[in-house]
């Protein structure tokens, strides 16, 4: 039985959806990010990596698990 690669995710990660804080769409960023994530429709920075949790920079609206 072949077995499907399974990515196991950090512990206490997780994906939250977060709303840009200058135009509004929302994006689904991956907690701990290794490098930026930036907003499809305007570039704006949505979250940097920190090392651990991301620091966001939108409005978190919850968890996109
Ligand atoms: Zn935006």
């Amino acid at each position: 039985m072949k077995r499907a690669h399974i990515w196991i995710p950090k512990p206490g990660s997780k994906f939250q959806r977060v709303q840009c804080k200058e135009c509004g769409e929302e994006s689904v960023v991956y907690s701990h990010v290794s490098s930026i994530v930036t907003c499809k429709a305007c570039g704006n920075t949505l979250a940097e990596p920190t090392g651990s949790i991301a620091k966001t920079n939108g409005k978190i609206l919850g968890s996109a698990d």
